[in-house]
């Protein structure tokens, strides 16, 4: 970037941030690697945060529990806060009580859709068991350094995050080299019929953009300290199979061997106990390599060897075995998850059925899994058969692109040079229906956070650690601004 450039971008920080350093002191630090020292393109973002952080505090207080959602509620919110900063954002309905909202930030007067960036993140929040919860889950309770509720970590806090980059360059008046799009979004924890795939299908042309960012992706603190950080670039594909077991109903005082409900347990239990192939995508590869550097001697040792001929399967046991996520990203899970039989104690019934919640790696197909459960399971009485509404496998998003590169080099310098990983994760996001539609998306979730954290994520006592989502937010927004603004 050139001093004038870059001059010309500090006077427009100076007016709107009296919290801005000096231009000596810039002077003095000249951006290394395209990517600037501190401040971030658009000044010093802590008062940013600040303000983010109470936008995530009533749209906390805002109850989006899907079903039903009342994203709209939300959505008009977050509207007015736009429209507060001079943006037109657009409501975009999908059922009564369920919109969207979208807003644009223009390069130029023809958009160029592969060009444009979307930060997307979603409105929308599972339920509570609020006898489990010691504050109230939708009170936005500040309390011990965090902030206390459903949705605080998912996936509010990326709608706040997104919204304070996006508002920092408007604010900046700066000159963007693509259009950057906001969307927060409904309905993504039940896929129903609010959801991106619907949104996409009827409103594509105000969301079209080459690059995404998502949840999905996460910065690991592990005793205090930031591991590493994953960017999401591939996602397993989710559906249900059904198991259904048929057979001769009666008096249970006169049991046959041909009772549904003995065949359906006998098919579960060796269901239950199956473990797939191994199928180390190129992703997976890379992020294991990079974790070898990281993780202690014991389970380095094991990192360094699972592909090979010799040691890689008694690695991939120990592997699978130390951790379930590392299991699950190594091949297909099958994990049975319910089980529906009888209606009286003393009556075999002539039916009963069991689901099984399968995630398949990208690039394995359904057909070849049921071949090979149906041979396990070995029982004409049984029969097995994929649910409709099964996900779609999508593309991976690319490693080499550009913007990769600059999210891993951001993300690096933020939190003192560590490791910044691709990821493939083993829950599904929107990504995929975004990377269906050519979307370049990655998975960041800026927020430092604890394994301890990160497990209330759909549990109780969900909570965001406030110090973590400040680093979030500057880390973020240091990404948006580098990668739209023309340098
Ligand atoms: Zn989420």
């Amino acid at each position: 970037m050139s001093w004038k450039r870059w001059s010309f971008l500090i006077s427009c920080v100076v007016a709107i941030c009296c919290a801005a350093p000096s231009r000596a002191q810039i002077r003095q630090n000249p951006p290394a690697m395209g990517i600037p020292e501190s401040p971030s393109l658009v000044g010093d973002t802590a008062g940013l945060a600040r303000e983010a952080q109470d936008w995530l505090v009533e749209l906390v207080k805002i109850n989006t529990t899907n079903p039903p959602g009342n994203e709209q509620q939300a959505a008009k919110y977050i509207a007015s806060i736009l429209t507060k900063e001079g943006i037109t954002p657009e409501l975009l309905d999908l059922t009564p009580g369920r919109s969207a909202v979208v807003a644009r930030l223009r390069s130029s007067a023809v958009p160029d859709p592969s060009k444009a960036l979307l930060l997307v993140a979603h409105m929308d929040v599972v339920g509570v068991d609020r006898s489990k919860w010691s504050v109230d889950p939708f009170g936005g309770v500040i309390k011990d350094g965090y902030l206390w509720g459903r949705g605080s970590i998912d996936d509010k806090s990326m709608v706040a995050a997104n919204l304070a980059a996006f508002i920092a360059l408007k604010r900046g008046s700066v000159h963007l080299n693509r259009d950057v799009i906001f969307l927060a979004t409904a309905d993504e924890e039940q896929f129903g019929e609010a959801s991106l795939k619907i949104l996409i299908a009827k409103y594509w042309d105000k969301l079209a953009a080459g690059f995404a960012i998502n949840e999905g992706g996460k910065v690991v603190l592990k005793n205090g300290k930031v591991q590493y950080v994953g960017v999401q670039v591939a996602e397993k594909v989710a559906m249900n199979i059904s198991v259904t077991a048929k057979g001769k109903g009666g008096h249970a005082s006169m049991p046959s061997k041909e009772n549904p409900v003995v065949h359906l347990a006998a098919a579960v239990d060796k269901i239950g106990n199956y473990t797939a192939p191994v199928h180390l995508t190129s992703i997976v590869r890379r992020y294991f390599e990079g974790l070898a550097g990281i993780e202690d001697d014991e389970t380095a040792k094991w990192l360094r060897v699972i592909d090979t001929p010799d040691r890689g399967e008694h690695a991939q046991r120990v592997l699978s075995d130390m951790n379930p996520m590392w299991n699950s990203m190594m091949r297909d899970t099958i994990a049975p998850t319910m089980l529906q039989a009888g209606v009286r104690a003393n009556v075999i019934p002539s039916e009963a059925k069991a689901v099984l919640n399968v995630r398949l790696l990208p690039g394995d197909t359904v057909d070849v899994l049921l071949n090979d459960l149906n041979k396990l399971v070995n029982d004409p009485a049984v029969k097995l058969e994929v649910l409709p509404d099964a996900g779609l496998a999508a593309p991976n998003s690319s490693i080499e692109t550009e913007f990769y590169s600059l999210i891993t080099k951001t993300c690096a310098k933020e939190f003192g040079g560590v490791p910044v990983l691709p990821f493939l994760s083993t829950g599904a996001t929107d990504s995929a229906q975004l990377r269906l539609h050519n979307v370049q998306a990655y998975g960041l979730r800026p927020f430092a956070m604890s394994e301890q954290d990160d497990a209330r994520v759909h549990g109780d006592e969900e909570r965001l650690p406030l110090a973590s989502f400040a680093k979030g937010v500057d880390l973020l927004t240091r990404i948006v601004t580098e990668f739209s603004i023309t340098h």
